[in-house]
């Protein structure tokens, strides 16, 4: 088995489909050498290595790797002209993570690997730089100690060992920046950081190179396990199986004077989409000084640049001094720049993601990979790059994740509510949207508020969760491409980076800004469009879409054989669902509508009445107030079918529990508060969801199912006098048998009938069944017998295959999740291999009844993509999922169709 992989001087040994072996800069790397882009000679050691080293553990994972690292090596030698522990022409390395997809800030990074105080010397005597010589051994130490030798700091309240190490020495010599130390000071740095390792781990800093190679090599393996990195595959469904490569590369610094640079670039705006070539750098740096915010970033372009001085307030005299553009700066390299990025880019065809280290006037590309980018940017990339023809319509249907498209129908701020929004600063607009919430300071506070907004003078990976519940993240450091920036941008949250007028007090727990001081749980709002930050909370509003949306909407129904409907049950959300191009109702409630205003008291009375006189009597009154709400849902939706669902949930959800409803009640119904007690305790249930509810309900209480069959009709000959067609579906509730499904048919069809008689009209309409109960699926080939269309409520398929309760799985399932025991929360995720099962069966037994049956699914999974890929395969003809859902469903389910062509 091959288990290193070499790349270097436009040759390379793996390619860019090799991701799953390589990794994703590993693969990406050895494609660029093989279209001949600047990259640093170095090797890639597989993920099936980590994999190893899981089970096997560090001795004999060395074991394994030794002598194929060691020819590795060799041959980066070779093309450097350098050797690797050499004391007068050393060759130093890097060492990075690189997991198939990528990770943004899981994985650590060592640099400069192979100094000890004789490399040193080599290093210095070589590029004739002593302080270059110095800062990069100072570096070193302190990465090595942060990343292999665990000295990051425990309590969020501590900083850096090292970063106080230094702060001392800056506050001795009255100097402010890092880039004021002299040779001396740096040596003196690495003296006191070697000091620090000693104390603190109880042994020397290794000083063999090999030593450091493999110690740095294992510790990208374990940060595959650290737990923030399980928190962001568990976040975005990454399997733990598939492990980090290692990349091993020849060290190119960017920091070697004022000749040398480094840098970070998009070849289109991640934010917007825009095509527009642009990045930050900074000269004289290595590459995490531009995403830690330590230095403030410069714009390559002079366009990017002249468009950041207008956002930051910065005049064109002081841009052009103070912060010029690397084409301004360096332009026969940024010219060069350009080229590979095109090329990239025309080679990809895709966004890509590319950092690039200048050393000494030559220019090296470090990574490139398909960038990440908002909801909105890549909708317009997609449907630009149609339109360039570098992707055909397929192609672009599938380049939008649908999940992503959730972040285009947030909200913004409301423009009334923002005349009188007082601004206390600006930032950098990192990541678009508007966000309200209460000050928090740290990630794992961000859930002390239902709305906060994370407060931090930079983020961190370790805030990862925190960042993920937070409604905004505001940062004081850092520019576009800092990890707040990034990784708000991937989880399509709000955004505002690089604040610099931010005074933050963790310790005081507060943030000073436009004059004036705010404390923990203050609200404030962000708007990350444009980098504005404002006092109080503001309103907001629904989004307008774009025209691309529209497009790629186009597309997506182009493509799909499935079609989309919404689950509502008020004409607003109907509304709302259309628009987003729902083709009907899947679902709609009817206990949604008993619970306003005058409804509820006569849906009690009916509850509470002893006996079926009474209960008539209170449903005469339910009547025409049920018929109003169904008039209103079939006219938003004309034209279209609604599915609507006779009553379903136990009774005792409706009666009043407290004192004053059941005083309230006793009057209404003229009896002591006594009775009502009785029949509130009467109608308690051991439980709930398997005891008095759905079809059960109207073959025990017929005249419910009568009432509702004459509200729905009703409504639909009422609109149909109007000119307005409606297109009813009554779906039988949590139907087990035949026999109730039968008897319920029959109480609506008799009904009907009785309608269509005394009003001398008649309606098309279908009778058909919820499968939400396994036994229905086992006996669906019966069933349809009586039903014309089956409904999939894989919310109580779910509960009853699993034996899991709905309401009480909150309990346990988090753990579940996080032991391993479950991969997703199988009432967010159809669970395929169980649930799915019952879905297949049912779909097929019903079409071998009645070939002509209508399948849908209208559980919460109908709006989940990998779900509606398993709808489309299993042959259903809609998915009904809420409003908001809508867009997600019909691309997903064109992606799904699509993947099959
Ligand atoms: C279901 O069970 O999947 C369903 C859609 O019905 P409800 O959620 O109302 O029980
Ligand atoms: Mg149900």
């Amino acid at each position: 088995m091959k288990r290193v992989y070499t790349f270097g001087d436009k040759k390379a040994e793996g390619k860019a489909n090799m991701k799953n072996l390589l990794g994703g800069k590993g693969a990406n790397l050895a494609e660029m050498n093989l279209i001949g882009v600047p990259v640093p000679p170095g090797f890639t050691i597989t993920t099936e290595v980590c994999t190893e080293y899981n089970q096997k553990g560090k001795d004999q994972t060395v074991e394994l790797i030794k002598k194929e690292v060691e020819a590795a090596v060799q041959n980066v030698e070779q093309i450097m002209g350098a050797k690797f522990g050499d004391l007068e022409n050393p060759l130093l390395l890097s060492v990075r993570s690189g997991a198939r997809v990528s990770m943004p800030g899981m994985m650590d990074t060592v640099l400069n690997l192979g100094l000890n105080d004789d490399a040193v010397l080599g290093i210095a005597k070589k590029s004739g730089n002593e302080r270059f010589a110095w800062d990069s051994y100072r570096r070193f130490v302190q990465m090595y100690g942060d990343v292999v030798l665990g000295m990051k700091p425990e309590s969020k309240e501590d900083i850096d060992p090292f970063e106080e190490i230094m702060e001392e020495l800056k506050e001795k010599k009255g100097i402010k920046l890092d880039t004021d130390f002299s040779v001396e000071d740096l040596k003196e740095l690495v003296k006191r950081f070697k000091q620090a390792v000693t104390k603190q781990t109880g042994k020397d800093f290794p000083d063999n190179p090999w030593e450091q190679l493999w110690g740095a090599v294992m510790a990208v393996f374990d940060s595959w396990n650290t737990d923030r990195a399980i928190y962001y595959r568990r976040m975005n469904k990454i399997p733990e199986e598939w492990g980090t490569a290692v990349n091993v590369q020849a060290m190119v610094f960017g920091n070697m004077g004022s000749n040398s640079a480094t840098g970070v670039a998009f070849t289109r705006d991640a934010a917007t989409g825009e095509n527009i070539f642009n990045g930050e750098y900074l000269i004289d740096a290595q590459g995490e000084d531009v995403v830690a915010g330590v230095r403030t970033p410069q714009e390559i372009t002079l366009e990017g640049s002249k468009r950041w001085a207008a956002l930051a307030g910065v005049s064109e005299a002081e841009r052009a001094e103070k912060y010029p553009s690397l084409e301004e700066v360096m332009p026969a390299l940024y010219k060069e720049l350009f080229d590979i990025q095109n090329k990239l880019e025309d080679h990809y065809n895709d966004m890509q993601d590319i950092e690039f280290t200048i050393q000494d006037g030559k220019l090296w590309m470090l990574q490139t990979r398909n960038g990440k980018r908002t909801g909105a940017a890549m909708v317009r990339m997609a449907m630009e790059m149609l339109k360039e023809g570098r992707i055909d319509e397929k192609e672009a249907v599938m380049r939008v994740e649908p999940n992503k498209l959730d972040e285009l129908l947030h909200p913004v701020f409301d423009k009334t509510a923002m005349g009188s929004a007082n601004v206390l600063t600006k930032g950098l607009p990192a990541s678009p949207g508007a966000a309200a919430g209460q000050l928090v300071f740290f990630a794992d506070e961000c859930d002390k508020y239902a709305d906060s907004i994370l407060v931090r003078i930079e983020t961190s990976p370790e805030d990862l969760e925190g960042m993920n519940i937070a409604n905004g993240i505001l940062t004081a450091r850092g520019g576009m491409t800092s990890h707040a920036a990034v990784v708000a941008r991937g989880m399509g949250k709000c955004c505002v980076s690089g604040a610099g007028e931010l005074k933050i007090d963790y310790k005081a727990r507060t943030l000073e800004a436009g004059g004036k001081t705010f404390n923990e749980g203050d609200w404030i709002s962000l708007n990350g469009s444009t980098g504005e930050v404002y006092e109080g909370s503001i309103k907001t509003i629904d989004p307008e879409l774009s025209g691309d949306f529209g497009h790629l909407m186009e597309l997506a129904d182009k493509y799909s054989r499935m079609y989309v409907r919404t689950n509502a049950d008020t004409p607003k959300d109907s509304k709302v669902a259309r628009d987003f191009g729902a083709k009907g109702i899947g679902l709609c409630r009817t206990e949604h509508m008993f619970f306003e205003g005058e409804k509820i008291i006569a849906m009690r009375e009916m509850i509470l009445s002893e006996d079926l006189a009474g209960r008539e009597q209170a449903l005469a009154k339910l009547l025409p107030i049920q018929q109003k709400d169904f008039e209103g849902i079939f006219e938003a939706m004309q034209d279209l079918p609604v599915t609507v669902r006779l009553l379903d949930p136990p009774l005792h959800e409706f009666v009043p529990h407290d004192e004053k409803g059941q005083q309230e009640m006793a009057e209404v119904m003229g009896v002591t508060v006594d009775v009502i007690k009785q029949k509130v305790e009467d109608l308690s249930e051991f439980n709930p969801m398997l005891g008095h509810r759905g079809c059960r309900l109207g073959n025990t209480y017929p005249e419910i199912t009568v009432m509702q069959t004459r509200a729905i009709l009703g409504a639909a000959i009422a609109l149909k006098k109007r000119n307005i067609v409606a297109k009813p579906e009554i779906m039988i509730p949590l139907t087990g048998t035949i026999a109730e499904m039968k008897m319920q048919e029959e109480i609506v069809r008799e009904t009907a009938q009785k309608v269509f008689e005394e009003t001398n009209e008649t309606i098309d309409y279908l009778v058909g069944t919820m499968i939400e109960i396994p036994r229905a699926a086992l006996t669906a080939n019966e069933i349809a017998e009586s039903a014309e269309f089956f409904s999939f409520g894989t919310n109580d398929l779910t509960q009853m295959t699993f034996g899991y309760s709905r309401d009480d799985a909150g309990k346990f399932l988090p753990i579940y999740i996080e032991k391993g025991i479950l991969k997703n929360d199988p009432f967010e995720v159809l669970d395929q291999d169980g649930v799915g099962q019952l879905v297949e069966m049912a779909a097929k037994k019903g079409k071998a009844t009645r070939p002509d049956i209508k399948l849908g699914i209208c559980g919460e999974h109908g709006g989940e993509p990998s779900s509606v890929e398993f709808c489309h395969r299993t042959g259903l003809q809609y998915v009904s999922c809420s409003p908001f859902r809508v867009p997600i469903a019909r691309l997903a389910a064109a992606q799904a169709n699509i993947k099959e062509m």
